[in-house]
């Protein structure tokens, strides 16, 4: 059986279609599409019921409010009962009628397929967060091939019972999936225009989980900061020798005025604080682990056992 994961926040304009064309593409063999309600503020949960009481293959697990795309993502594969599970958007940017072909690739060689495809985001800032992130993962999961993956995916049961035993609460798939290895393959597939209305990320939401995924995946922010704390030192270390040395071959002492004092103070004050605030988040996210508390809540299940 294929289970299809699908997050779901306001996106009312498209459930419909998308679970007619899952529908299609998908039988007579048998699966289920499980639509994880986000806390949409629009009536996505409402047409997701109709859709589930009349096809019992659909199942919708609803969020006690939006707790964001990948504890949502978490609620579905938590659920999947499938020998092998679709990750897709809920948008219709990825298209159905592509998850055969998808399945198809995956086989006693390969645990997870990703998809690739021409990407072409409108927006400046949108365009810099995806720099920013592309460039992380490319490096930390030493893949530069990084960038070009999307949400769009399938995978094995043995793939997903290794991914669930990942129980951090701030996950993020896009890089952990990359992150755990196993034989991956990539197929191509087109990229649909998003079928109406917006992206369900604002450019702070998209920036926050950019900085999140900087932080939990990668040490570049305490490194940076010992580096410039060495360039300050080394920095000071020479312009106190080149004091010492006017002083003794010159005998003249430091010139008067605070401009210089100033300024190393506010430079030394600066430095800190930013060290601090990395050290800040790095223990605010030791703390939100330590924590343990739920990815998500449910409100309510249709069609989907206790
Ligand atoms: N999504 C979600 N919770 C959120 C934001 C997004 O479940 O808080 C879902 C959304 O319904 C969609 C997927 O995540 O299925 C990707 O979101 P979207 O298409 O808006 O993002 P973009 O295409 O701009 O990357
Ligand atoms: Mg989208």
């Amino acid at each position: 059986m294929i289970s299809v994961v699908i997050p779901v926040y306001n996106n009312a304009s498209t459930v419909e279609e998308l679970a007619r064309r899952i529908d299609a593409a998908l039988q007579p063999s048998p699966y289920e599409a499980i639509f994880i309600d986000d806390g949409s503020a629009d009536d996505s949960l409402t047409r997701l019921k109709r859709i589930a009481g009349a096809n019992p293959s659909v199942k919708v697990i609803s969020l006690a409010r939006n707790f964001g795309q990948h504890p949502a993502i978490s609620a579905g594969f938590e659920h999947a009962k499938g020998d092998v599970v679709v990750l897709m958007d809920a948008d219709l940017q990825d298209r159905p009628e592509d998850i055969p072909r998808v399945v198809e690739k995956l086989g006693d060689d390969v645990d997870i397929v990703y998809t690739r495809k021409a990407q072409a985001e409108e927006d400046l800032a949108v365009r810099m967060s995806s720099a920013l992130y592309h460039y992380v993962f490319s490096r930390i999961t030493r893949s530069p091939r990084f960038a070009e993956i999307g949400t769009f995916r399938a995978f094995s049961r043995k793939f997903l019972a290794a991914l669930l035993l990942y129980r951090e609460r701030n996950v993020l798939y896009g890089p952990l999936m990359v992150y755990m290895g196993y034989k991956s393959a990539m197929i191509d597939v087109v990229r649909e225009a998003r079928a109406s209305g917006g992206s369900g990320y604002t450019f702070g939401k998209r920036l926050a989980l950019a900085i999140n995924s900087l932080v939990s995946y990668t040490d570049i922010p305490h490194r940076l900061s010992i580096y410039i704390g060495l360039a300050l030192f080394a920095g000071s270390l020479l312009y106190g020798a080149a004091v010492l040395v006017q002083y003794l071959i010159y005998g003249r002492s430091l010139p008067a005025g605070f401009t210089l004092v100033l300024l190393m103070l506010t430079l030394m004050l600066g430095s800190l604080m930013i060290s601090l605030g990395i050290i800040g988040s790095y223990v605010f996210r030791v703390y939100q682990e330590v924590l343990q508390r739920p990815r998500y809540l449910i409100a309510e299940k249709i069609n989907l056992a206790e």
